[in-house]
């Protein structure tokens, strides 16, 4: 059966009909949308009331990135220092050529919003994705829209960027929910003095299993949170939270906290990169496929890179009548990530493991890093010799161990 243009009215009495329905109203799936050309019809669904709030993220990301997708530079907070401290070891290193960015959230998702809206995407809050089935080459899929009810939507391509829940993928008995997450909480403030070109990443006993941070935020606001992998620890972050904030704490990284103005928690899944995107015309994107570098968690530059990119691979399928360009969509993201993080989780599960003078070790071997090669560390984009030379001495000390 033909789709018919989704016209932008919710008529009780009919299906919605769209060639595009995207599941998650984050930044993978507004990027995705906004990329869509006018002519798509794209129906985004969000579960939440509105875009960019609750927020459930920290907002950690690149100034040189964010240049590039086009982020304005409102809406986002400059750092060009980062320090690293465990119980005992401390390291300063100064950002000149690799900045920091830390992102007003709401503010950069309602951004991406206007862009899909300009796109002639239709986006409706308040609205959660139920179920689907495929009815030849249609989805028909269950959304219940807050105050209207279930309603039937019928879509060419269905797209899962729903994060951590993988709403469609686990409706269709795709894809689990992930065993191994990170669970973060982070408290905002206003801020009466901190360094404010200052992004602090701490380790060691305060949160084994996880790390927390303190970041400046755009509208002179900090803020301090830690994450935690569950179920390496069943210690939940809040509990971690409470007892930290002492004023000998704060005092050590200069700060002096005004009013706490919100109270900021997510889960991410802390799995590795799963390669699998496309399954015919229901296609993963962001969080859903495990995007978040395995080390420190880092997702939302990337997921509006790949859901740009799978905005435009549908074009592409459109303009070119064969599904092509969605198997390089999953070849390019396969190739991005597959390595890089496949390293990355083995070194994830080994430092979920370390012991106070684990990190204490650790930390001094990052004091002697360059800029770059900490960029690359926190970025989970190491060379290869790095990785190849990490795993043979890995290798080694099994062998020595094996051996004695
Ligand atoms: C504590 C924490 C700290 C983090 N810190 C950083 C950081 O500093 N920097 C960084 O870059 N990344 C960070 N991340 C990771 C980053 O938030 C994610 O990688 C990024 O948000 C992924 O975007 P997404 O669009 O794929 O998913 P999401 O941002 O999760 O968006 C998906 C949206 O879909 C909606 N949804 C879910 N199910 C349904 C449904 N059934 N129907 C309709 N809507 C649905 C959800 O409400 C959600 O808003 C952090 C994550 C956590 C949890």
């Amino acid at each position: 059966m033909p789709i018919a243009p989704l016209n932008g009215n919710l008529d009780l009495e009919q299906s919605l009909d769209c060639d595009v329905l995207i599941v998650g109203g984050g930044p993978a799936g507004l990027a995705c949308a906004a990329q869509l050309p006018t002519h798509f019809s794209c129906l985004v669904v969000h579960q939440d009331a509105e875009i960019g709030k609750p927020v459930r993220t920290s907002g950690g990301s690149w100034v040189a990135d964010l240049q590039t997708l086009g982020v304005p530079d409102h809406l986002y907070q400059v750092i060009d220092e980062i320090e690293i401290r465990s119980d005992n070891q401390r390291s300063l290193h100064q950002m000149q050529r690799h900045k920091m960015a830390v992102l007003d959230i709401t503010g950069t998702y309602q951004w991406l919003a206007d862009l899909a809206h300009a796109a002639g995407a239709d986006i409706r809050t308040g609205a959660k994705f139920l179920s689907t089935v495929v009815k030849g080459d249609t989805q028909v899929s269950q959304v219940r829209f807050k105050g209207e009810g279930t309603r039937t939507v019928r879509s060419k391509y269905l797209i899962d960027a729903s994060g951590t829940p993988r709403a469609v993928l686990s409706a269709l008995d795709l894809g689990k929910r992930a065993e191994r997450v990170g669970v973060g909480i982070e408290y905002e403030y206003e801020i009466e003095e901190a360094p404010m070109n200052r992004a602090v990443l701490f380790v060691g006993q305060p949160v084994l299993k996880g790390y927390g941070w303190i970041f400046p935020a755009p509208n002179n606001h900090l803020r301090i949170g830690v994450g935690v992998i569950q179920p390496d620890t069943d210690i939940s972050p809040r509990d971690i939270m409470e007892p930290l904030l002492t004023p000998a704490f704060l005092d050590s990284y200069g700060l002096r906290l005004g009013k706490r103005i919100a109270v900021n928690a997510g889960i991410i899944p802390s799995e590795p990169y799963d390669p699998r995107l496309v399954f015919d015309r229901v296609i993963r994107v962001g969080d859903s496929a495990n995007i978040a570098t395995p080390t420190v968690g880092e997702g939302i530059r990337l997921a509006i890179e790949m859901g740009r990119d799978l905005g435009q691979r549908l074009c592409d399928v459109k303009d070119q009548g064969s599904p092509a360009p969605l198997a390089l969509y999953q070849r390019r993201w396969r190739k991005r990530f597959m390595l890089q993080y496949l390293f990355g989780f083995w070194a994830n599960r080994k430092i979920s493991r370390y012991g106070v003078a684990q990190w204490d070790k650790s930390i001094a071997r990052v004091a002697r890093m360059s800029e770059s090669q900490l960029a690359a560390l926190i970025r989970c984009e190491l060379p290869l010799n790095r990785m190849l030379s990490a795993a043979w001495a890995q290798l080694k000390a099994r062998v020595c161990a094996w051996f004695s």
